[in-house]
C-alpha cells in the first residue's frame, strides 16, 4: 500500500552486542523469540530454533531452570547456529553453568529476590555481572509486572504497578553502571498494551542511553495477540523507542515462527506508516496514517482509498494534521478517534470523523470531495509550518 518511509529518530542507546548481532545505537531493531519446547527435549528445541532462525531470528531466548535443562542447552549450543540468550528463572547460580555457552544472560530482578534471600540483592548481580563479563555475554534485566521486586513494590501504593517496574528496572541499571558493565539491555513487560507504552516511555525519559527490549506479555492468540503488540509497539517504536522486539504468541509449537513473522511485518509497517492505531512520528507536518489491513476489511477498494487520500491530501503537507484510514468497522471507530481527520471503511459506505465526532458516511466514489472539504476547514484554522515564526521557507 503505501511504500514511503516515515523518518524515525531512533533513541541514542548504547549499542549491545549480542553474539553475532547488536541491539541499540544505529543498530536495526532485532526481532527475537523464545522457545517453548521442553529444554531437555534436546531434538525438539534444535528443530524449533532452526525454525526460529529459519523465519529470520536474530537472538533465541531458552529457559533452564536445573542442572540438567543446563546440560541439555549445553548440547543444544553445539547443534545450532543461533544467537542464545538463557532464561535464568529461579536458580541464577546456573548462570556460572551456562554462561560459556551462551551469548546473552537474562534475569528477573523479582525473581532474584526470592533466591537466597539472606544475600543482598547487589551481591547476586554483581555475581552475574562477572560472570557475564568472563564470558563475553550481554545482560538483559528483565522486569515483568507479574513478578515485581517485593521490595520495589512495597515503597509505592498498590494501585500504582508502573512506578515499581521502574524503580526496580532504574536500581538495576545503576548497579550495572557502577560496577562498570554497559552491555546490557531492559525490558518492561505488562499484558496490558497502554501499560507497556506507558511504562517504556517513561524509563526512556530517564535513561535514552538504555537499549529496550519490547514485548507484550501474555499476548494471546493471533490475531488479538498480535494486535494487541502491534499498538505497544506502534506507539513506542513511532517515538524511537525500543531496540529489540519479541512478539508473544499462544500457538502451538510448530507455528511458533509466527512470533518473528509477526514481528518483522509490524516494524516494516510501523516504518511505513501502516499502523492501526492512530500514531504521532512527532511530524510537525503532515501525518497520513493507514492501517496495514487484515481478514476484517470488508472492501478491498479500501487499499485504493487509502493511496488516494494520500494523493488527494499533497497539497497539506505544511500543515500539521493527522488523518487516519482505518479498513474496518471492529477498530476503525475506535482507533480513529485521536487523528484531526479520521475515516473508517464499511461494505458499501465509508465514515469520517473529525476527533472523536462522527461526521456521517459517503459512498466510496464520493468521500474524498467531502474529505476535502472538511481539510480545507482544518486549514483554514492553522499557519502552515513552513510560514510560521522562525521556520525554514518553503523551497
Ligand atoms: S482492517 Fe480493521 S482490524 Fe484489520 S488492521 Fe485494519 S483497522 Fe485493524
Amino acid at each position: 500500500m503505501n511504500d514511503h518511509l516515515m523518518d524515525i529518530v531512533r533513541n541514542p542507546t548504547r549499542p549491545v552486542r549480542i553474539g553475532s548481532i547488536s541491539i541499540g545505537a544505529e543498530f536495526p531493531i532485532a526481532v527475537q523469540s523464545m522457545t517453548a519446547t521442553r529444554t531437555q527435549d534436546i531434538d525438539a528445541t534444535v528443530r524449533q530454533i532452526d525454525d526460529l532462525v529459519n523465519a529470520g531470528a536474530d537472538v533465541v531466548r531458552v529457559a533452564i531452570d536445573s542442572q540438567k535443562d543446563a546440560e541439555a542447552l549445553m548440547e543444544i549450543r553445539r547443534q545450532v547456529k543461533a544467537n542464545l540468550s538463557v532464561d535464568l528463572q529461579e536458580n541464577y547460580r546456573l548462570a556460572e553453568v551456562i554462561a560459556p555457552h551462551v551469548d546473552k544472560i537474562r534475569y528477573n530482578p523479582g525473581h532474584l529476590y526470592h533466591h537466597e534471600r539472606e544475600k543482598p540483592w547487589q551481591e547476586k548481580v554483581g555475581y552475574l555481572v562477572r560472570i557475564a563479563a568472563d564470558n563475553d555475554c550481554a545482560i538483559r534485566i528483565g522486569v515483568n509486572c507479574g513478578s515485581v521486586d517485593p521490595d520495589a513494590k512495597s515503597r509505592f501504593d498498590e494501585s500504582d504497578s508502573i512506578s515499581p517496574m521502574l524503580e526496580s528496572a532504574w536500581e538495576h541499571c545503576r548497579l550495572l553502571d557502577d560496577l562498570g558493565f554497559y552491555r546490557y539491555c531492559v525490558s518492561l513487560k505488562d499484558s496490558d498494551p497502554r501499560k507497556v507504552i506507558e511504562v517504556n516511555r517513561r524509563f526512556a525519559e530517564e535513561r535514552p542511553d538504555v537499549a529496550l527490549h519490547l514485548g507484550v506479555t501474555e499476548a494471546g492468540m493471533p490475531p488479538d495477540g498480535i494486535i494487541k503488540t502491534r499498538i505497544a509497539f506502534e506507539q513506542l517504536i513511532s517515538r524511537g523507542i525500543g531496540d529489540t522486539i519479541r512478539v508473544s504468541l499462544t500457538v502451538p509449537n510448530n507455528r511458533k515462527h509466527e512470533e518473528i513473522t509477526a514481528g518483522r511485518t509490524i516494524l516494516d509497517d510501523i516504518a511505513s506508516g501502516r499502523v492501526r492505531s492512530v500514531v504521532d512520528y512527532g511530524l510537525k507536518t503532515l501525518n497520513i496514517i493507514s492501517c496495514p489491513s487484515c481478514s476484517r476489511v470488508e472492501n478491498e477498494a479500501f487499499v485504493e482509498l487509502a493511496e488516494q487520500v494520500r494523493e488527494m491530501t499533497r497539497y497539506a503537507e505544511q500543515y500539521r494534521i493527522t488523518i487516519a484510514v482505518m479498513g474496518c468497522r471492529v477498530n476503525g471507530p475506535g482507533e480513529t478517534d485521536d487523528a484531526d481527520l479520521g475515516l473508517w471503511c464499511g461494505p458499501t459506505h465509508v465514515n469520517l470523523k473529525r476527533g472523536p465526532e462522527s461526521l456521517g458516511a459517503w459512498p466510496y466514489d464520493q468521500i474524498l470531495t467531502k474529505l476535502r472539504s472538511e481539510l480545507d476547514a482544518l486549514i483554514a484554522k492553522q499557519q502552515p509550518v513552513a510560514s510560521a515564526p522562525g521556520a525554514p521557507p518553503v523551497q
